[in-house]
Protein backbone atom coordinates (compact mmCIF):
# COMPACT_ATOMS: atom_id res chain seq x y z
CA UNK A 1 0.00 0.00 0.00
CA UNK A 2 1.11 3.59 -1.12
CA UNK A 3 2.80 5.90 1.64
CA UNK A 4 0.65 8.75 1.83
CA UNK A 5 1.62 12.36 3.61
CA UNK A 6 -1.50 14.14 4.90
CA UNK A 7 -1.49 18.50 5.28
CA UNK A 8 -4.39 20.16 6.71
CA UNK A 9 -6.09 18.61 9.70
CA UNK A 10 -8.74 20.55 10.33
CA UNK A 11 -12.90 20.26 10.55
CA UNK A 12 -12.47 17.75 7.41
CA UNK A 13 -8.78 16.79 7.00
CA UNK A 14 -9.05 15.30 10.17
CA UNK A 15 -12.06 12.34 10.11
CA UNK A 16 -10.23 12.13 6.25
CA UNK A 17 -6.88 11.49 7.15
CA UNK A 18 -8.38 8.77 10.18
CA UNK A 19 -10.56 6.75 7.35
CA UNK A 20 -7.22 6.76 5.28
CA UNK A 21 -5.57 5.25 8.86
CA UNK A 22 -8.58 2.77 9.31
CA UNK A 23 -8.29 1.49 5.45
CA UNK A 24 -4.59 0.58 6.45
CA UNK A 25 -2.65 3.07 5.10
CA UNK A 26 0.81 4.25 6.78
CA UNK A 27 0.43 8.50 7.54
CA UNK A 28 2.77 11.18 7.99
CA UNK A 29 1.11 14.30 8.78
CA UNK A 30 1.94 17.77 9.34
CA UNK A 31 -0.39 21.06 10.09
CA UNK A 32 0.63 24.46 11.84
CA UNK A 33 -1.34 23.80 14.74
CA UNK A 34 -0.99 21.34 17.20
CA UNK A 35 -4.42 20.08 17.92
CA UNK A 36 -4.99 18.16 14.77
CA UNK A 37 -1.40 16.85 14.72
CA UNK A 38 -1.75 15.09 18.27
CA UNK A 39 -5.70 13.75 17.62
CA UNK A 40 -4.00 11.92 14.78
CA UNK A 41 -0.87 11.12 16.33
CA UNK A 42 -2.94 9.36 18.88
CA UNK A 43 -4.46 7.27 15.91
CA UNK A 44 -1.45 6.00 14.49
CA UNK A 45 0.24 8.89 12.30
CA UNK A 46 3.31 9.66 12.39
CA UNK A 47 4.42 13.59 12.91
CA UNK A 48 6.10 15.62 10.14
CA UNK A 49 7.96 18.60 10.56
CA UNK A 50 6.81 20.44 7.46
CA UNK A 51 5.56 19.81 4.20
CA UNK A 52 8.79 19.00 2.72
CA UNK A 53 9.52 16.63 5.16
CA UNK A 54 6.18 14.65 4.96
CA UNK A 55 6.80 14.46 0.99
CA UNK A 56 10.26 13.38 1.76
CA UNK A 57 8.77 10.45 3.46
CA UNK A 58 5.56 9.71 0.87
CA UNK A 59 4.09 8.49 -2.23
CA UNK A 60 1.26 10.13 -2.53
CA UNK A 61 1.41 14.07 -0.67
CA UNK A 62 -2.65 15.26 -0.17
CA UNK A 63 -3.28 18.54 0.90
CA UNK A 64 -6.53 19.79 2.58
CA UNK A 65 -6.53 23.19 2.98
CA UNK A 66 -8.37 26.44 3.55
CA UNK A 67 -7.60 28.08 0.25
CA UNK A 68 -5.03 29.16 -2.93
CA UNK A 69 -2.58 31.01 -0.65
CA UNK A 70 -2.30 28.29 1.57
CA UNK A 71 -2.30 26.21 -0.92
CA UNK A 72 0.72 27.74 -3.01
CA UNK A 73 2.27 28.47 0.97
CA UNK A 74 2.80 24.28 1.60
CA UNK A 75 3.37 23.10 -1.89
CA UNK A 76 5.67 25.92 -3.03
CA UNK A 77 6.72 28.01 -0.45
CA UNK A 78 9.97 27.64 1.55
CA UNK A 79 10.01 24.34 3.28
CA UNK A 80 7.24 23.34 1.18
CA UNK A 81 6.22 19.55 -0.74
CA UNK A 82 8.00 20.79 -3.79
CA UNK A 83 11.07 20.66 -2.04
CA UNK A 84 10.96 17.34 -0.37
CA UNK A 85 8.92 15.22 -2.86
CA UNK A 86 10.38 12.04 -4.49
CA UNK A 87 10.53 11.29 -8.15
CA UNK A 88 7.40 9.51 -8.76
CA UNK A 89 5.18 10.62 -6.24
CA UNK A 90 2.07 12.34 -6.44
CA UNK A 91 0.01 15.27 -5.24
CA UNK A 92 -3.39 15.47 -4.48
CA UNK A 93 -4.51 18.50 -3.32
CA UNK A 94 -8.29 18.54 -1.85
CA UNK A 95 -9.07 21.67 -0.89
CA UNK A 96 -11.52 24.27 -2.49
CA UNK A 97 -9.55 26.64 -4.29
CA UNK A 98 -9.54 28.93 -7.13
CA UNK A 99 -9.20 26.77 -10.13
CA UNK A 100 -6.57 28.89 -11.73
CA UNK A 101 -4.45 28.00 -8.60
CA UNK A 102 -4.84 24.26 -8.89
CA UNK A 103 -3.52 24.88 -12.73
CA UNK A 104 -0.38 27.25 -11.36
CA UNK A 105 0.42 24.56 -8.56
CA UNK A 106 0.32 21.75 -11.43
CA UNK A 107 2.31 23.85 -13.96
CA UNK A 108 5.38 24.33 -11.29
CA UNK A 109 5.32 20.74 -10.21
CA UNK A 110 5.00 19.59 -13.75
CA UNK A 111 8.64 21.06 -14.14
CA UNK A 112 9.76 18.80 -11.69
CA UNK A 113 8.00 16.21 -13.32
CA UNK A 114 5.28 15.43 -10.76
CA UNK A 115 1.96 14.85 -11.25
CA UNK A 116 -1.07 16.48 -9.69
CA UNK A 117 -4.43 16.19 -9.18
CA UNK A 118 -7.56 18.74 -8.03
CA UNK A 119 -9.72 16.53 -5.82
CA UNK A 120 -12.16 19.30 -3.54
CA UNK A 121 -14.98 17.44 -2.28
CA UNK A 122 -18.79 18.01 -0.83
CA UNK A 123 -20.31 16.42 1.51
CA UNK A 124 -19.12 18.17 4.71
CA UNK A 125 -18.05 17.01 8.05
CA UNK A 126 -20.57 14.65 8.94
CA UNK A 127 -19.23 12.58 5.16
CA UNK A 128 -16.10 13.33 5.92
CA UNK A 129 -16.87 11.28 9.38
CA UNK A 130 -18.63 7.99 7.50
CA UNK A 131 -15.69 8.27 4.10
CA UNK A 132 -19.10 8.98 1.96
CA UNK A 133 -17.26 12.21 0.44
CA UNK A 134 -18.57 13.26 -3.24
CA UNK A 135 -14.84 13.78 -4.91
CA UNK A 136 -14.85 15.66 -7.95
CA UNK A 137 -11.19 15.23 -9.45
CA UNK A 138 -9.38 17.18 -12.35
CA UNK A 139 -6.04 16.07 -14.08
CA UNK A 140 -4.60 13.39 -15.75
CA UNK A 141 -6.18 10.43 -16.17
CA UNK A 142 -3.29 8.37 -15.50
CA UNK A 143 -2.35 10.12 -11.97
CA UNK A 144 -6.55 10.09 -10.89
CA UNK A 145 -6.39 6.15 -11.57
CA UNK A 146 -3.21 6.10 -9.56
CA UNK A 147 -4.93 7.16 -6.64
CA UNK A 148 -8.65 6.38 -7.10
CA UNK A 149 -7.86 3.36 -4.56
CA UNK A 150 -7.18 6.32 -1.99
CA UNK A 151 -9.77 8.77 -2.62
CA UNK A 152 -12.40 5.93 -2.38
CA UNK A 153 -11.26 5.25 1.04
CA UNK A 154 -12.64 8.55 1.73
CA UNK A 155 -15.60 9.40 -0.39
CA UNK A 156 -18.70 7.20 -1.79
CA UNK A 157 -18.25 9.14 -5.25
CA UNK A 158 -15.20 10.00 -6.98
CA UNK A 159 -15.70 11.44 -10.48
CA UNK A 160 -12.95 12.07 -12.91
CA UNK A 161 -14.32 15.18 -14.76
CA UNK A 162 -11.23 16.45 -16.98
CA UNK A 163 -8.40 18.22 -17.02
CA UNK A 164 -6.41 20.51 -14.11
CA UNK A 165 -8.35 22.68 -12.75
CA UNK A 166 -11.67 21.16 -13.50
CA UNK A 167 -12.36 19.35 -10.23
CA UNK A 168 -12.59 22.77 -8.65
CA UNK A 169 -14.82 24.53 -11.41
CA UNK A 170 -16.94 21.18 -10.40
CA UNK A 171 -16.60 22.42 -7.01
CA UNK A 172 -17.56 26.25 -7.55
CA UNK A 173 -20.93 24.86 -8.99
CA UNK A 174 -21.95 22.62 -6.05
CA UNK A 175 -20.52 25.91 -3.94
CA UNK A 176 -23.50 28.39 -6.14
CA UNK A 177 -26.32 25.70 -6.21
CA UNK A 178 -25.80 25.42 -2.13
CA UNK A 179 -25.30 28.62 -1.31
CA UNK A 180 -28.80 29.69 -3.81
CA UNK A 181 -30.46 26.62 -2.72
CA UNK A 182 -29.78 27.98 1.42
CA UNK A 183 -31.08 31.45 0.50
CA UNK A 184 -34.26 30.34 -1.05
CA UNK A 185 -34.83 28.08 1.97
CA UNK A 186 -34.20 30.97 3.76
CA UNK A 187 -36.25 33.58 2.33
CA UNK A 188 -39.32 31.30 2.11
CA UNK A 189 -39.43 30.01 5.65
CA UNK A 190 -39.42 33.62 7.10
CA UNK A 191 -41.61 34.38 5.12
CA UNK A 192 -44.07 31.53 5.96
CA UNK A 193 -42.90 32.07 10.12
CA UNK A 194 -44.08 36.21 9.80
CA UNK A 195 -47.24 34.83 7.94
CA UNK A 196 -48.39 33.16 11.03
CA UNK A 197 -47.82 29.36 9.47
CA UNK A 198 -45.45 26.79 11.34
CA UNK A 199 -41.96 26.54 10.06
CA UNK A 200 -41.79 22.60 10.70
CA UNK A 201 -45.05 22.19 9.50
CA UNK A 202 -44.45 24.08 5.85
CA UNK A 203 -40.91 21.96 6.19
CA UNK A 204 -42.34 18.81 6.19
CA UNK A 205 -45.23 19.47 3.91
CA UNK A 206 -42.32 20.59 0.89
CA UNK A 207 -39.67 18.44 1.79
CA UNK A 208 -40.90 15.30 -1.00
CA UNK A 209 -42.01 17.70 -3.60
CA UNK A 210 -39.98 19.36 -6.44
CA UNK A 211 -38.82 21.86 -3.46
CA UNK A 212 -36.91 19.54 -1.64
CA UNK A 213 -33.52 19.08 -1.43
CA UNK A 214 -30.36 17.81 0.19
CA UNK A 215 -29.89 21.11 0.93
CA UNK A 216 -32.56 21.71 2.30
CA UNK A 217 -32.91 18.36 4.27
CA UNK A 218 -29.75 19.12 6.19
CA UNK A 219 -29.88 22.69 6.44
CA UNK A 220 -33.68 23.61 7.84
CA UNK A 221 -33.18 21.41 11.01
CA UNK A 222 -30.47 23.83 11.79
CA UNK A 223 -32.14 26.80 11.30
CA UNK A 224 -35.08 25.48 13.45
CA UNK A 225 -33.11 24.65 16.49
CA UNK A 226 -31.02 27.52 15.80
CA UNK A 227 -28.13 25.74 15.86
CA UNK A 228 -25.19 27.16 13.69
CA UNK A 229 -21.99 25.67 15.36
CA UNK A 230 -20.18 24.20 12.04
CA UNK A 231 -20.82 22.62 9.61
CA UNK A 232 -19.55 24.29 6.80
CA UNK A 233 -18.81 28.08 8.04
CA UNK A 234 -19.87 31.48 6.40
CA UNK A 235 -16.07 32.47 6.09
CA UNK A 236 -15.08 29.19 4.21
CA UNK A 237 -18.51 30.13 1.94
CA UNK A 238 -17.25 33.34 1.28
CA UNK A 239 -14.08 32.26 0.24
CA UNK A 240 -16.15 30.07 -2.73
CA UNK A 241 -18.03 32.57 -3.55
CA UNK A 242 -15.03 35.20 -4.40
CA UNK A 243 -13.73 32.39 -6.17
CA UNK A 244 -16.48 31.68 -8.19
CA UNK A 245 -16.90 35.35 -9.15
CA UNK A 246 -13.45 35.91 -9.83
CA UNK A 247 -13.38 32.60 -12.19
CA UNK A 248 -16.94 33.91 -13.98
CA UNK A 249 -15.07 37.15 -14.65
CA UNK A 250 -12.06 35.55 -16.10
CA UNK A 251 -14.72 33.74 -17.91
CA UNK A 252 -17.15 36.51 -19.12
CA UNK A 253 -20.13 34.93 -17.35
CA UNK A 254 -22.66 37.00 -15.15
CA UNK A 255 -23.25 35.15 -12.23
CA UNK A 256 -25.77 37.90 -10.50
CA UNK A 257 -27.37 36.04 -7.92
CA UNK A 258 -24.00 34.66 -6.46
CA UNK A 259 -22.93 38.20 -6.69
CA UNK A 260 -25.93 38.73 -3.96
CA UNK A 261 -25.20 35.92 -1.90
CA UNK A 262 -22.01 36.85 -1.50
CA UNK A 263 -23.01 40.58 -0.01
CA UNK A 264 -25.62 38.41 2.04
CA UNK A 265 -22.64 37.08 3.51
CA UNK A 266 -20.97 39.86 4.17
CA UNK A 267 -23.15 41.34 6.01
CA UNK A 268 -23.33 38.33 8.29
CA UNK A 269 -19.71 38.63 8.68
CA UNK A 270 -19.63 42.23 9.73
CA UNK A 271 -22.25 40.94 12.33
CA UNK A 272 -19.59 38.92 13.78
CA UNK A 273 -21.17 35.32 12.49
CA UNK A 274 -18.06 34.42 9.74
CA UNK A 275 -17.92 31.46 12.01
CA UNK A 276 -21.74 30.21 12.33
CA UNK A 277 -22.53 27.45 9.83
CA UNK A 278 -23.62 28.47 6.51
CA UNK A 279 -27.37 28.02 7.57
CA UNK A 280 -26.95 30.81 9.35
CA UNK A 281 -27.62 32.57 6.79
CA UNK A 282 -31.34 33.10 7.90
CA UNK A 283 -30.36 35.38 10.35
CA UNK A 284 -29.60 37.52 7.28
CA UNK A 285 -33.62 37.42 6.53
CA UNK A 286 -34.52 37.54 10.14
CA UNK A 287 -33.03 40.38 11.13
CA UNK A 288 -34.82 42.34 8.18
CA UNK A 289 -38.29 41.28 8.77
CA UNK A 290 -37.63 41.18 12.50
CA UNK A 291 -39.20 37.88 13.41
CA UNK A 292 -36.94 34.26 14.05
CA UNK A 293 -37.88 31.41 12.40
CA UNK A 294 -37.53 28.50 14.96
CA UNK A 295 -39.91 25.24 16.42
P1 LIG B 1 -10.28 24.26 8.53
O1 LIG B 1 -9.99 25.71 8.60
O2 LIG B 1 -11.03 23.59 9.64
O3 LIG B 1 -8.90 23.43 8.34
C1 LIG B 1 -7.79 23.86 7.60
C2 LIG B 1 -6.53 23.39 8.31
O4 LIG B 1 -5.39 23.80 7.54
C3 LIG B 1 -6.35 23.99 9.71
O5 LIG B 1 -6.13 22.96 10.66
C4 LIG B 1 -5.12 24.91 9.57
O6 LIG B 1 -4.35 24.99 10.75
C5 LIG B 1 -4.37 24.21 8.45
N1 LIG B 1 -3.43 25.07 7.72
C6 LIG B 1 -3.63 26.33 7.25
N2 LIG B 1 -2.54 26.76 6.60
C7 LIG B 1 -1.64 25.76 6.65
C8 LIG B 1 -0.31 25.59 6.13
N3 LIG B 1 0.30 26.57 5.43
N4 LIG B 1 0.33 24.42 6.35
C9 LIG B 1 -0.28 23.42 7.05
N5 LIG B 1 -1.53 23.52 7.58
C10 LIG B 1 -2.20 24.68 7.37
O7 LIG B 1 -11.02 24.03 7.14
P2 LIG B 1 -11.91 22.76 6.69
O8 LIG B 1 -13.33 22.99 7.07
O9 LIG B 1 -11.21 21.51 7.08
O10 LIG B 1 -11.83 22.96 5.08
C11 LIG B 1 -10.69 22.62 4.32
C12 LIG B 1 -11.04 22.79 2.85
O11 LIG B 1 -12.14 21.93 2.51
C13 LIG B 1 -11.49 24.23 2.49
O12 LIG B 1 -11.01 24.56 1.21
C14 LIG B 1 -13.00 24.12 2.51
O13 LIG B 1 -13.61 25.08 1.67
C15 LIG B 1 -13.20 22.71 1.99
N6 LIG B 1 -14.46 22.06 2.40
C16 LIG B 1 -14.94 22.19 3.68
C17 LIG B 1 -16.14 21.58 4.01
C18 LIG B 1 -16.74 21.71 5.40
O14 LIG B 1 -17.92 21.38 5.57
N7 LIG B 1 -15.99 22.18 6.40
C19 LIG B 1 -16.86 20.83 3.07
C20 LIG B 1 -16.32 20.67 1.80
C21 LIG B 1 -15.11 21.30 1.47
Amino acid sequence: MKKIGFIGLGVMGRPMAKNLLKAGYSLVVYDIVAAGMNDLIAAGARAGSSPKDVASQSEVVITMLPNSPEVRQAILGKDGVIEGIQPGAVVVDMSSIAPLASREVFARLAEKNISMIDAPVSGGEPKAINGTLAIMVGGPEKTFLAVKDILAAMGSSVTHVGEIGSGNITKLANQIIVALNIAAVAEALVLATKAGVDPEKVYQAIRGGLAGSTVMDAKVPMMLKRDFKPGFRIDLHIKDMMNALDTAHELGVPIPLSSQILEIMQALKVEGKARDDHSGLVQFYEKLAKIEVRK
